[in-house]
């Protein structure tokens, strides 16, 4: 089936909508249905993609919470939180360690405009010490009821919302590709209008084919893989 053009000006219209400074960290957070619930918030506020730390020997797996929006967020997993948190400090971000304690900052204080990530901990004991110790700043959503803490879905939503209610009061939600590296904008989306011809390319160590205006694959495949484009 070709991938019809008002499907191909979707795809586009949301990838333009992506922002790469804005991420999250997920510390052993690992049941499906919180995984699936935060990449659906992922994907609705526009996050280019997420990161993980699992336990060992452990896969992140989803349900049908997520309606396939591990499909549009790829979730990058990490063996080692101190290695992540490095790299994404390199890169520009601005860590912010979610921590029920007195020590952390109410997170509306905060301004989440620039490079961000939220680190989000597992669902019995929350962040590591060591995490906690490697963060730049830890916030809360402060609490009025019985229960000490929000489930990590839910929290994570309310931050991820709360940036983007700043980013857009401040005019800085991307619209027209901004907000993606410019050197992966292409390739991300013929990941996302082929996913298996993308598959296969990777398979063989070649390029991705250019697409035209309308999202057509401007070279010849093979008939196998035309067949289920
Ligand atoms: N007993 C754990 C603790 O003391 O951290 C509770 C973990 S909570 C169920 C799972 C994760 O959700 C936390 O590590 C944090 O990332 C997030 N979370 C839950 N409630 C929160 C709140 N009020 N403010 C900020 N993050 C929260």
């Amino acid at each position: 089936m070709p991938l019809l053009p008002r499907r191909f000006e979707r795809l586009k219209a949301v990838l333009n909508r992506r922002m790469a400074d804005l991420t999250v960290l997920l510390e052993q957070v690992d049941k499906p249905h919180n995984l699936s619930a935060i990449l659906r918030s992922c994907d609705a506020v526009g996050v280019l993609e997420a990161h993980v730390v699992s336990l060992k020997g452990r896969q992140a797996t989803f349900n049908k919470t997520a309606q396939g929006s591990q499909k549009w967020v790829p979730l990058r997993a990490h063996g080692d939180s101190a290695a992540v948190i490095g790299q994404l400090k390199d890169r520009g971000f601005r860590l912010y360690g979610t921590h029920l304690s007195a020590q952390a900052v109410d997170y509306r204080s905060c301004d989440f405009t620039g490079p961000t990530a939220f680190v989000l901990g597992a669902e019995k004991w929350g962040l590591s010490p060591q995490t906690t110790a490697l963060v730049d700043q830890a916030i809360v959503i402060p609490m009025q009821g019985m229960v000490q803490s929000l489930n990590v879905s839910v929290a994570t939503a309310t931050l991820l919302f709360e940036a983007l209610r700043q980013r857009q009061a401040a005019g800085l939600v991307p619209s027209d590709g901004e907000g993606v590296p410019a050197e992966r904008y292409d390739d991300i989306l013929f990941e996302w209008a082929y996913p298996q011809v993308a598959a296969w390319c990777r398979s063989q160590g070649r390029p991705y084919p250019d697409l035209n205006d309308e999202g057509a694959i401007s070279e010849d495949l093979p008939r196998s893989l035309r067949l289920r484009c």
